[in-house]
């Protein structure tokens, strides 16, 4: 320590890594999905003997794939969250146009990284734009960043306790190649969600909103059919923001805190969801 009494340890402790922490709770209607991803990803992390006794091995791959905005960032999150991994994020498209010339040194420098701060999760966003099937590969250097891709994977070591979890809205046009064994060999579908589901979300986004009494969120549930989880969470927002705007000309912005009086006048109605 120095004199102010201050440790200042060298390597952040694993609690103090800079991951968002995101928790199982702040995911409406995937339970099946957790579940699998669990038993898939963190049992081996955490229990590789079990593993071992079995003689199945742990997946270094799993491939998510469903639309949009239906959360599988936020899973993945989740998951490095709840292990406590390093977490390192990576979108296809950015790696195909920002570090074109250098993606496959970047895609070994990330795959090294995780080695090194093992337990880790490599989430690779849109991987489709990485790994496309080869008939709609065009470039040369596509093919080498396929190829670099395959090679890092392949070259794993800490079997378990590094694991790459690609995201897709088209697993049909991802190259065959990432889905041999020992690769993205497991799949778990996220899909649009139902009824219950489309409740489960909006509960966790209006959790913390001051709902007036008429906002029924079972309501919402039924009349929001093909909303996805990134919809609901905009349409909470949005309901949010016009019960803000009817109190705004009340205002005054000068003062150096709102008073409590206002504060408490901020209510969401089940206009401020449904107009
Ligand atoms: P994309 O394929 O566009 O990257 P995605 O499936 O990864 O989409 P997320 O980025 O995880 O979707 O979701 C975007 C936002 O939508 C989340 O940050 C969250 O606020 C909300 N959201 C999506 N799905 C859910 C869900 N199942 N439960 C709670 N919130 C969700």
């Amino acid at each position: 320590g120095d004199r102010t009494g201050i440790e200042i340890s060298e390597k952040p402790a694993k609690e103090e890594r800079a991951i968002p922490r995101i928790s199982y709770e702040d995911i409406g209607g995937l339970g099946p999905e957790i579940k699998k991803i669990r038993e898939m990803i963190e049992l081996p992390m955490k229990h590789p003997e079990l593993f071992e006794r079995l003689g199945v091995e742990a997946p270094k791959g799993v491939l998510l794939h469903g639309p949009p905005g239906t959360g599988k960032t936020l899973l993945a999150r989740a998951l490095a969250s709840e292990t406590n991994s390093h977490f390192q994020t990576l979108s296809g498209p950015e790696i195909m146009s920002k570090y074109y010339g250098e993606s496959e040194e970047r895609l070994r420098e990330i795959f090294k990284e995780a080695e090194e701060e093992a337990p880790s999760i490599i989430f690779i966003d849109e991987i489709d734009s990485i790994a496309p099937k080869r008939e709609e590969v065009t470039g040369e250097v596509e093919r080498r960043i396929v190829a670099q891709l395959l090679a890092v994977m392949d070259g794993l070591e800490s079997r378990g306790k590094v694991v790459v979890i690609g995201a897709t809205n088209r697993p049909d046009s991802l190259d065959p190649a990432l889905r041999r064994p020992g690769r993205f060999d497991r799949e778990i579908e996220i899909g649009v969600p139902n009824r219950e589901a489309r409740l489960e979300v909006l509960q966790i986004h209006a959790r913390g909103m001051p709902l007036a009494e008429d906002v029924k969120l079972e309501k919402l549930a039924d009349i929001t059919h093909g909303f996805v989880g990134a919809d609901l969470a905009a349409l909470a927002r949005e309901a949010g923001m016009r019960a803000l705007r009817r109190i705004v000309p009340e205002l005054d912005l000068d003062v150096e805190s709102i008073p409590v009086e206002i504060l408490n006048k901020i209510v969401v109605v089940n206009e401020d969801f449904v107009d």
